[in-house]
């Protein structure tokens, strides 16, 4: 089945006097989505996310919403709504007046905006505090009003501005998934913009990887996870392992290890492996390593653990057998565990 475009980028570039913010890139956003820009900071995605919402323009390159070409339109002429890390909800006004406050000023009948307000209100379950003022509220309830107020204007796409930096860390997974939530129940086309890998792995549908203006890997959070195409994603998402060694004859070699891989040609590679693939075993393996450090962290442990080509991070269940620092333990890597990256 096709899926309908909602958002097509084409080659955009942005640049603010000599430095560029955004190098040329290309994405499509299908509708209903939640797509995700991450990356750290200073690698062009608040100014992506701005371009989609007509907060800046493009230095070349186009920008289509539902087919049509916005990319010199302001945002006041672009049907979209923001959601900003600082809420900007108006202080003076309640809850409910914040959430008609776009709709009435757009010219829509009061009546009209007050009940689709309480609709969504109700929905995220906050319709029993409309008549209270945001300072009445927790930061989680107010970044959930600023929601609302973005859904009840109906745009075609619904911006996320690293929605939670100020929602307190307790509350920030409650929230997270409220903003899910509340996107897949509209079926609304989301841009979100995070620099915490874990938060993009937990609300979207793809994830856009970015460094240095460019797009590093576009995926589903699953595969970025499992098929990082470069050190660079493999590192950002999730802890990885980077062993360098060679390739000869259907194998990996880094030391004294080697793991069948494909490919015969005689090069130097590089592969990466999650720390909690690498399985401790009481078998003899070709790959033994002294654990250099072991942390315990709450539902895992994690060890350090020196091999004759380096260390490794390796993670255990908490359940699990314990090693101590010093002692020697074998080590099993899985082919299919195994990603080359380049
Ligand atoms: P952060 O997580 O720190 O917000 P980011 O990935 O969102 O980072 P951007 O804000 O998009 O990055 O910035 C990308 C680059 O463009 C940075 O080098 C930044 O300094 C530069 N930049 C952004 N806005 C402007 C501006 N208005 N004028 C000049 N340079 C800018």
């Amino acid at each position: 089945m096709n899926k309908e475009i909602a958002i097509e980028l084409k080659n955009i570039v942005k640049q603010f006097g000599d430095a560029t913010a955004v190098g040329g890139i290309d994405l499509t956003i299908n509708k209903g989505e939640l797509v995700t820009f991450l990356g750290p900071s200073g690698c062009g995605k608040t100014t992506t996310l701005r371009l989609v919402a007509g907060l800046e323009l493009p230095t070349s390159g186009a920008i289509f919403i539902d087919g049509k070409d916005v990319s010199q339109l302001s945002a006041s002429d672009r049907n979209v709504g923001m959601v900003f890390q600082s809420y900007a909800l108006f202080p003076h006004m309640t809850v409910l007046d914040n959430v008609i406050y776009g709709p009435v000023t757009r010219g829509e009948n009061k009546k009209q905006a007050t009940e689709r307000a309480h609709e969504v209100l109700s929905l995220i379950g906050l319709d029993g505090l409309s008549a209270r003022y945001p300072s009445e509220l927790s930061g989680g309830q107010q970044q959930r009003v600023a929601v609302a107020r973005a859904i009840v204007q109906q745009p075609d796409v619904l911006m996320f501005d690293e929605p939670l930096s100020n929602v307190d860390a307790k509350l920030r997974r409650k929230v997270r998934n409220e903003i899910r939530e509340l996107q897949q129940k509209f079926g609304i086309t989301a841009v979100y913009v995070t620099h915490d890998q874990e938060e993009a792995l937990a609300v979207s549908d793809k994830v856009v990887v970015m460094k240095d203006g460019q797009i590093e890997q576009v995926g589903t959070p699953e595969e970025l996870y499992a098929q990082p195409n470069s050190r660079f994603v493999a590192n950002f998402i999730g802890d990885a392992n980077l062993i360098d060694g060679k390739i000869q004859q259907n194998k990996f070699i880094a030391g004294d290890w080697r793991v069948d891989i494909e490919g015969d040609e005689s090069i130097n590679a590089s592969i990466s492996i999650r720390p909690e693939l690498i399985k401790v075993t009481p078998n003899e393996t070709d790959l033994v390593g002294r654990v250099m450090s072991a942390t315990y962290l709450g539902s895992k442990m994690e060890y350090e653990v020196k091999t004759n080509f380096g260390e490794l991070l390796v993670s255990t269940p908490a359940n699990d057998e314990r090693f101590s620092v010093n002692s020697d333990i074998n080590l099993l890597i899985r082919q299919q565990d195994i990603i080359r990256v380049s």
